[in-house]
């Protein structure tokens, strides 16, 4: 058919219409920000359901987060309706995952309500464990032992295999063993999986029961997958399982997809799409080797470069391709856009974190009255902790706002306690669960009690919920006892109904039970109002979910609540700007995008400097932050910031010099001066001391001008002034303190310069000297 004509490849230019159209058993679509890598796997989708090729069904998409998911399944349905694409499996790795084990968990053991332990949910078991073994005092902290275990998980190594591999003479490595050991068998018990076990489970599974990897082997006749740089091994292994097709003695009798000569099943066909330079997740075992390895492992594989991005400026791209041009190892690759050079980036400056807030809530709310809407904006960060002087300033502003991932619901411990009940009654196996709410709400059930259950648990061979309802056997008081008993029929009472009652009306009846909203409500800390708000937006929450799944029990809504992703938000964010850290940003695009706080030490963040490639990562992760704005792209530092409690001074961050001058109109700072390069002054500009109006001098090493960078951020250490000192300034000349603001790191000078007017200054880097 004429390519115009038909709706599904309107538009495409030469190469995504080769992409949407191809027929290849394993295609590898790699491109650049913004290129329609996404667009073209939607399309590729509809295509093959609106020809018939493939039922709903067989097709299994990965996405990165499940807003992607949500989005992906949203963009299908609108060009295909909405019934032809019913019955997809479009999810993220870990939601399809869990689909598969729920369905399959009596294969290796568990049942299946086994509760998904978050990251809090590991570690809380880690540090149990450490504190038991004393293993710190081998430097294994809590942190250490997580990311060692959950990298190794991500290689596919269990303490099994470790155990054949490590090193027996290391007393560390022996430690760690012994911590991995007694980890992995404590979720055994807890009828439990971490967040890497759902990946690697599948893999097991699927490797050990072939007939049951025939099922989905045979199901899922197209495998597609975004974001394929941010894969890791164990996801790649799944991948691998998935498209292997099946051998003749395990394809199943009723099967109705045609076999070869031999009686096998082919394999599925493969598409996956990414972007090297977008890779940002090594930390979580993440393997760019995956796509550049592709063609070995799927020979005959085809390979498609778009190169036209259809998103951003030609500034904005201009400043991408030139940051991620000093990544060495990658393929060169250039994007360009038809959309024409657009608005200069904006860059400030600003004194303290509070100043670039400012800034930022400032250029909203011009942005917002010129006509652009809120929800059309983003504000990234590369730490967590960077919200709180923005939201500050952003409530101050009154401009709605919400924060993506960050302090999650999910993780306020009000929540976490309704929680552990709903998992307590899904999985009585779950120690954690039961441990956590042995005493939330408070009933006399101490630490000395909770070890006498543990050890009574222990000699009924059972579980701690076994021991609770066999208290009497500890013969302790009567009132603890009493307590124990009320606890262990509230839990019984509620598992005997999950296989039919309502989420809601599970919730409502434990908060009811176990008193815990009332005690709440009748506290005089004023915290407890909002601890009993959000509570009750929970109770929201189970109803919400309800709704769209009338079918849908207990076990669905925990596993719902688990696999929540930082990018993922309960509702949509109509009307508001959005927040959130650099990471979370992938695949998402705004109108207009702040990044704030590029300085040394956040961007690049402090802990990469020790790693190896960290830096790259690092710059990659400001390119994803960046690719991001379709028009307007703010780019903001600080140059002092606090955190807890602790001023420092900050340096911008190197990458900033990577951007050509000529694209970053640099913003004054009201009251800001700052030291001008030799003989090129800007007065009161807020651009950064390093590149005054020059890049790179010609000729000159690059190091050698990355150390004068460095150097250039003035400390004056404790130096006081009082009204009526005169002080010389680089830039301003001589003049006279007229009022001092003592904040301590930040504290303020307001001077009359003899010629350049009143300023207020920021005494501890302001480059000034006490006459
Ligand atoms: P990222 O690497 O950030 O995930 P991507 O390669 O997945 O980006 P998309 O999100 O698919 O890119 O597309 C970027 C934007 O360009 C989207 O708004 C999309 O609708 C638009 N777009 C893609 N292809 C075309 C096209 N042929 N014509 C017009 N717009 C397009
Ligand atoms: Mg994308």
């Amino acid at each position: 058919a004429e390519p115009a004509a038909d709706p599904l490849l309107a538009g495409l230019n030469e190469r995504q219409l080769a992409a949407v159209q191809s027929r290849a058993e394993a295609l590898l679509i790699v491109a650049g920000a913004g290129s329609g890598k996404t667009s073209v796997l939607t399309r590729r989708i509809a295509r093959l359901l609106r020809d018939r090729e493939l039922w709903p069904s067989q097709i299994l998409a990965i996405t990165f987060t499940n807003k992607a998911a949500a989005e992906m399944r949203e963009r299908v349905g609108h060009l295909i309706g909405h019934e032809a694409a019913q019955g997809m499996w479009i999810s993220t790795f870990h939601s399809a995952c869990v689909r598969i084990l729920r369905r399959e968990a009596q294969q290796f053991g568990m049942t299946q309500a086994f509760t998904i332990y978050d990251s809090a949910d590991s570690r809380a078991l880690i540090k149990r464990i450490v504190k038991e073994l004393q293993a710190d005092t081998l430097g294994l902290t809590v942190s250490a032992v997580a990311g060692k275990i959950s990298r190794l998980k991500n290689e596919l190594i269990d303490a099994d295999a470790f155990a054949r591999q490590y090193n027996q003479n290391d007393p560390t490595e022996v430690m760690f063993l012994e911590i991995f050991r007694r980890y992995t068998a404590e979720l055994t018990r807890a009828n439990a999986l971490d967040f890497d076990d759902l990946i690697g489970q599948t893999v097991y599974l699927f490797r050990a029961f072939p007939q049951v990897a025939a099922l989905y082997q045979r199901r899922f006749r197209h495998v597609l997958v975004d974001e394929y740089q941010d894969t890791n091994h164990a996801q790649y292994a799944l991948i691998r399982e998935l498209t292997r097709g099946v051998r003749p003695e395990h394809v199943p009798a009723d099967t109705r997809i045609e076999t070869d000569a031999t009686g096998a099943i082919p394999p599925a066909k493969l598409t996956v799409v990414g972007d090297s330079d977008q890779s940002i997740y090594a930390f979580r075992g993440a393997d760019i080797r995956n796509i550049v390895e592709f063609e070995r492992d799927f020979p005959g594989a085809e390979v498609i470069l778009l190169e036209q991005n259809y998103r951003s400026t030609q500034t904005i791209l201009d400043a991408a391709n030139a940051v991620i041009a000093n990544n060495f190892d990658r393929i060169a690759k250039n994007l360009f856009t038809a959309v024409g050079a657009g608005d200069k980036i904006t860059g400030f400056t600003g004194y303290s974190q509070h100043d670039e807030a400012q800034f930022v809530a400032d250029e909203i709310t011009t942005l917002h009255d010129g006509g652009m809407p809120y929800n059309q904006m983003a504000v990234f960060y590369r730490t967590n902790a960077q919200t709180r002087a923005l939201e500050e300033i952003l409530i101050r502003s009154a401009i709605p706002y919400r924060v993506l991932g960050g302090t999650k619901f999910y993780e306020r411990a009000e929540i976490k306690d309704v929680m552990a009940y709903l998992v307590a009654i899904a999985n009585p196996a779950d120690a954690l669960a039961v441990r956590r709410i042995l005493n939330t709400p408070k009933r006399g059930i101490g630490p000395a009690t909770e070890t006498a259950l543990a050890m009574h648990a222990d000699e009924l061979g059972g579980t701690l919920r076994d021991a609770l309802s066999d208290a009497a056997a500890l013969k302790l008081g009567p009132k603890v006892t009493g307590a124990m008993l009320e606890l262990a029929r509230i839990l019984d009472e509620a598992s005997a109904t999950i296989e039919t009652a309502l989420v809601p009306d599970i919730v409502t009846a434990i908060l009811e039970k176990t008193k815990y909203l009332e005690l709440l409500r009748a506290s005089r800390d004023p915290q407890d109002e909002a601890r009993a708000e959000n509570v009750e937006e929970l109770v929201a929450v189970t109803r919400e979910f309800q709704k769209n799944n009338p079918e849908g029990r207990l076990v669905d809504f925990l596993t719902e609540v688990a696999l929540v992703a930082a990018a993922d938000d309960l509702d949509d964010s109509s009307g508001t700007v959005s927040l959130m850290t650099l990471h979370t940003a992938k695949g998402l695009e705004y109108d207009a995008v702040f990044i704030t706080g590029v300085e040394e030490n956040l961007l690049p963040h402090q802990m990469s400097a020790s790693e190896p490639g960290g830096p790259a990562e690092e710059r990659r992760l400001f390119y994803v932050g960046i690719t991001r704005a379709r028009k307007k792209l703010h780019l903001s530092l600080a140059m002092t910031r606090s955190t807890f409690g602790d001023t420092q001074v900050a340096a911008p961050s190197r990458y900033l010099q990577e951007i050509p001058a000529e694209l970053i109109d640099w913003r004054d700072s009201p009251g800001m001066g700052m030291r001008g390069g030799s003989g090129q002054r800007q007065l009161g500009s807020s651009k950064p001391s390093f590149s005054y109006g020059t890049s790179l001098p010609p000729g000159k090493p690059k190091t050698e001008w990355a150390n004068r960078v460095t150097n250039t951020v003035r400390d004056n250490g404790d130096l006081t002034l009082e009204v009526g000192d005169r002080i010389r300034h680089d830039d301003f000349g001589e003049g006279r303190v007229t009022g001092v603001t003592q904040n301590g790191a930040k504290s303020i000078a307001e001077v009359q310069f003899d010629s350049a007017g009143r300023k207020r200054l920021l005494i501890k880097i302001s480059p000034i000297v006490k006459l």
